[in-house]
């Protein structure tokens, strides 16, 4: 990977490359934008460039500096990220850590970077420190790395990577140069996804249109759920107030634990949204074009004030469910209200 090879940023990744190209890289940056969007791959794309000896200021990809950099192995890019984070990524195991690892950046973790910043660059004249979760930072460790900031020792890039700027002090925020990464096109989610995951063009499309332009969030949907999409809708749509039984089977069905019933519900969601779109006549915005026939219909026959309400008692059964829990209760009571009271 290189830098040019991040996709969907073309401002972010063209802001990088003029200041490369101009020897005009700042002492630091901040990277911010949604969860997913490329904004470490950047990261990495911008040590590359930094530190390769083939390309300089433009990074090969391919030799064994840029290679090491990739894989979080070069001596002169230093990386730091909260120690759960870590675990998360296999790079440590819960046990070399007393007690939960912890989800924020800790202080010590900012004078550990410190130091090390302070020793000349091993292999390369450049060293790059690149903060993951920078907004997990507390106070304590944000006022540690404001010194790093107000005297940036010479040859040194840092690189914060945050999905939250407003979590970080204005002193820090004030001393980066902001680099905004936005959500990526849905139309690129789908693809990349389509073909790493191996899913079929509707199934990748409406979960691009789920993870709202997060290739991340995209990558960590489940497949076998939104497989099952149609199904849900189609049960869903064949459901009617007279037969209890069938309210409380789609229930049972769908309420076996929370994650399935804010699955369902998430879809239920969106399907709502395309039912809305079809009544409108804006069928080509439709998250779920494989079911076109059946949103047309259930529109011609469902008031836009069902369909408001629909979409409330939806969402309030989400946010009963994340209080709560009892999943399956949750759904009963919100079918029972959204069939009983519509067939009156
Ligand atoms: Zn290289």
């Amino acid at each position: 990977m290189t830098l040019a090879s991040v996709l969907g940023q073309p401002r972010a990744i063209d802001a990088l490359q003029a200041a490369l190209r101009g020897g005009a890289v700042h002492h630091a940056y901040l990277f911010a934008g949604p969860e997913g969007v490329g904004k470490e791959l950047a990261a990495v794309g911008l040590a590359q460039a930094l530190t390769c000896p083939e390309r300089p200021d433009v990074g090969c990809g391919t030799c064994a500096s840029c290679l090491r950099v990739a894989r979080g192995l070069h001596p002169d890019v230093t990386w730091v990220m909260p120690d759960e984070e870590r675990v998360a990524r296999g790079l440590a195991g819960r046990s070399d850590f007393t007690g939960t690892p912890s989800r924020e950046l800790r202080v010590e973790q900012i004078r550990d970077l410190q130091e090390r910043l302070a020793l000349r660059g091993l292999e390369s004249k450049r060293k790059v420190a690149i903060v993951v979760s920078a907004q997990t930072m507390n106070v304590q460790a944000q006022n540690a790395f404001l010194k790093t900031l107000e005297e940036p020792p010479s040859g040194t890039t840092l690189i914060l990577v945050a999905s939250a700027m407003d979590k970080l002090l204005p002193t820090i925020r004030s001393r980066c140069s902001k680099v905004h990464f936005g959500p990526l096109p849905v139309a690129l989610v789908a693809k990349r996804v389509q073909e790493e995951r191996e899913l079929d063009a509707a199934t990748a499309e409406l979960a691009a249109v789920m993870a709202g332009g997060s290739l991340g969030r995209a990558m960590a949907l489940d497949v076998d759920a939104l497989a099952q999409r149609k199904d849900v809708v189609q049960a869903f749509e064949s459901l009617r107030g007279e037969d209890a039984v069938g309210l409380l089977r789609f229930a049972e069905a769908h309420g076996g634990s929370r994650e399935d019933a804010e699955g369902a519900l998430e879809l239920l969601v969106l399907w709502t949204r395309d039912v809305a779109l079809a009544r409108a006549g804006m069928e080509e915005g439709l998250a779920n074009r494989d079911l076109k026939d059946l949103a047309v219909e259930v529109a011609s026959r469902t008031s836009e004030a069902t369909l408001h309400r629909r979409h409330a008692l939806l969402e309030g059964a989400r946010a009963a469910i994340a209080r709560n829990g009892a999943p399956r209760l949750q759904l009963e009571r919100m079918l029972i209200e959204l069939f009983t009271e519509a067939a009156r």
